[in-house]
């Protein structure tokens, strides 16, 4: 694999582990990552981000993005309490941010075409989550060959989450040597670190590392 590729890295598990996955797979060297600052209340994120990305030994670059913010409405940029039961407008919990991924990844394109990227790396996955639909396989896909075509080149989303478990995700990081920098990645929905450990947030991160028989270095960390 020759290319270079560009890691969408939230400071989450999931994006973190999709960090080691590109860099085994395209080699530290052509790795980067790109982390937007979309007005999340929980700013940790950011720090977080640059944690994992210097740990790893790629460069890390924060575009910010205020508009989600400016729209409201979400658990995550707004001042409302995380509800992980869909509510009765949408079907969906008030942890979805409208359009967020398309919004992300079309600007990681746009990085990636003024960088000579190709490749980009996301950390979506339609198993075990809350079934948003910007995660699905069918819109990571469709989204692709639109941007082949409003930007004229020939680019990749590469989704190594999409079909494993939360379980299959941590025996995935073991693999790739990501466990050490699981300890600087951030999951609360409540923006703890240490984890509050009651979030829907912290209890499905929880309940993968139980089933891959794995501490997790986040929750055992001093
Ligand atoms: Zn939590």
């Amino acid at each position: 694999m020759t290319g270079r590729a560009l890691v969408v890295l939230s400071g989450g598990q999931d994006s973190t582990t999709c960090l080691y996955w590109a860099i085994d797979r395209f080699g530290v060297d052509k790795v980067s990552s790109l982390t937007f600052d979309y007005g999340q209340r929980h700013r940790i994120e950011l720090a977080c981000a640059k944690e994992v990305a210097a740990f790893a030994g790629v460069a890390n670059e924060v575009l910010p993005i205020d508009t989600f913010a400016a729209l409201g409405g979400d658990a995550l940029t707004d001042d409302i309490e995380v509800q992980e039961q869909p509510t009765a407008e949408t079907g969906l919990p008030n942890t979805f941010v409208p359009g967020r991924n398309l919004i992300f990844l079309t600007f990681a394109a746009a990085y990636a075409y003024r960088h000579g990227i190709t490749d980009l790396v996301t950390g979506v996955a339609e198993t075990d989550y809350s079934g948003y639909p910007d995660c699905r396989e069918t819109t990571i896909s469709s989204l692709q060959k639109t941007l082949c075509l409003g930007m004229e080149v020939e680019l990749r989303i590469h989704t190594p989450l999409m079909r494993r478990s939360k379980q299959a995700t941590v025996e995935l990081a073991q693999a790739l040597g990501a466990l050490p920098a699981m300890a600087m990645t951030h999951t609360c929905y409540n923006g703890q670190r240490p984890p509050c450990g009651s979030c829907p947030a912290c209890v499905l991160r929880a309940k993968g590392f139980a089933a891959a028989g794995i501490e997790d270095p986040l929750t055992s960390r001093p």
